[in-house]
């Protein structure tokens, strides 16, 4: 599958917050800006 950030095909993770395929650079919701968590805390 491909990262839904940077689209680049390899191993992918779920977001378990919105539930989209990210690599292991964009799993952390910081880095894509996920839509699933508040990050004002
Ligand atoms: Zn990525
Ligand atoms: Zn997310």
């Amino acid at each position: 599958m491909e990262c839904d950030l940077c689209l680049q095909e390899g191993e992918v993770f779920r977001c378990p917050y919105c539930t989209k395929y990210f690599c292991s650079k964009h799993i952390q919701p910081e880095t894509h800006n996920c839509e699933g968590v508040t990050l004002d805390q």
